[in-house]
């Protein structure tokens, strides 16, 4: 059973979850990543995996998501083997600390918890072993995007559980532990400090849309030439200003800042192919570049806090060095102006 830890010097929670040592290639390092001979996700192979949530394919003849129980799935839906967050009941520790803004209260330097009611899902986006959204086919695209949607919706359902992130990596050095295309969901119980802050900062605090900080930025930068990539009915695309890594880009919604499970549906199939085009720019810019994509959504729980769906993309060119862990001061050599203007050339073959 996984313990979620408290840093009070860092103020962050850590997950402490051996189970996932038992992931294929935990041990080895990501340059030496060794294909399994069988891969559990490819079709065919689906005994090997834990039973599906979710079996879909896309319907082209009425644009829907239809759920196939034939095996002909263009999606797969399974809970996560390796979970970092066990979701089976157990004994129930209490938190240990004595928590206090008072001054003279000592904080508990070991506070500690369970996460009972977290749950993990895999979306396993094609039954073919590709590894990127670039090598997808449209009936995939369409009902890998779909089904985040409905698995958000599912999810937030739940009301033990406070936020949903839905993320992938792809390649090894962007923490993928198998080949095989697929993205995870994240639906915690607790709300990680960092989430909390960002959520603060993007939440309503002043009362006029125009007034909303992520909106502000989008604004300034869809004036500007230099970090701006393209702009579709309802989504809009740049590089941010103060860009962590290379390739670093935000999607941002036109009209409804919602989350993204009350995006409509041609919402979501223009963000299908925003993130598909991104991915074949860069595939085109560097070798089999590894990325992550963070699908950032307000807290399910409590909702005063609405904050705003933004999609972020970024390549993981370099790694996170010394200076980066000491300081949380990033060095990016590659500049988001040059990054947009590349991506930009790529959008340009694209109707929007
Ligand atoms: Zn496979």
């Amino acid at each position: 059973m996984a313990d979620l830890r408290y840093d009070p010097i860092n103020d962050l929670w850590v997950a402490v979850a051996e189970v996932r040592t038992e992931r294929p290639n935990e041990y080895r390092p990501s340059a030496e990543v060794v294909p399994l001979e069988r891969c559990p996700f490819c079709r065919g192979h689906e005994t090997e995996t834990p039973d599906p949530i979710a079996e879909s394919t896309w319907d082209a003849a009425t644009n829907v998501l239809q759920p196939v129980s034939d095996g002909n799935w263009a999606v797969r839906v399974i809970p996560n083997r390796f979970p970092a967050f066990d979701p089976h009941l157990g004994p129930v520790e209490p938190i240990a600390a004595l928590d206090s803004d008072k001054p003279g209260i000592i904080v508990h330097p070991f506070r500690h918890a369970r996460s009972l009611h977290s749950r993990q899902e895999l979306v396993i986006e094609s039954p073919r072993h590709v590894e990127s959204y670039s090598q997808l086919n449209e009936t995939e695209r369409l009902a890998s995007f779909f089904t985040y949607r409905q698995r958000l919706q599912h999810l937030r359902q739940n009301r033990q559980l406070k936020y949903v992130l839905l993320f992938k990596n792809c390649r090894p050095n962007a923490g993928a532990s198998l080949a095989h295309i697929h993205s995870q969901l994240f639906g915690l119980d607790f709300v990680p400090s960092t989430v909390a802050a960002r959520q603060r900062r993007l939440g309503r605090a002043r009362a006029t849309p125009s007034q909303w900080l992520l909106k502000q930025i989008a604004d300034f930068e869809l004036t500007q030439e230099t970090r701006f990539v393209t702009q579709g009915q309802r989504w809009s695309m740049f590089c941010p200003y103060a860009s962590r890594f290379g390739f670093q880009t935000w999607i941002v919604p036109r009209q409804n800042w919602g989350p993204l499970w009350e995006q409509d549906d041609a919402a979501i199939v223009e963000l299908s192919r925003l993130v598909q085009t991104w991915t074949q720019a860069v595939e085109e810019t560097i070798d089999r570049p590894a990325y992550n994509i963070l699908f950032h959504n307000p807290l399910l729980r409590p909702t005063s806090l609405p904050g705003h769906c933004y999609i972020e993309l970024f390549v993981r060119i370099g790694t996170m060095a010394g200076f980066e862990w000491g300081s949380n001061c990033w060095i990016n050599t590659h500049s988001p102006e040059s990054a947009a203007n590349r991506l930009r050339e790529k959008f340009k073959e694209c109707d929007w």
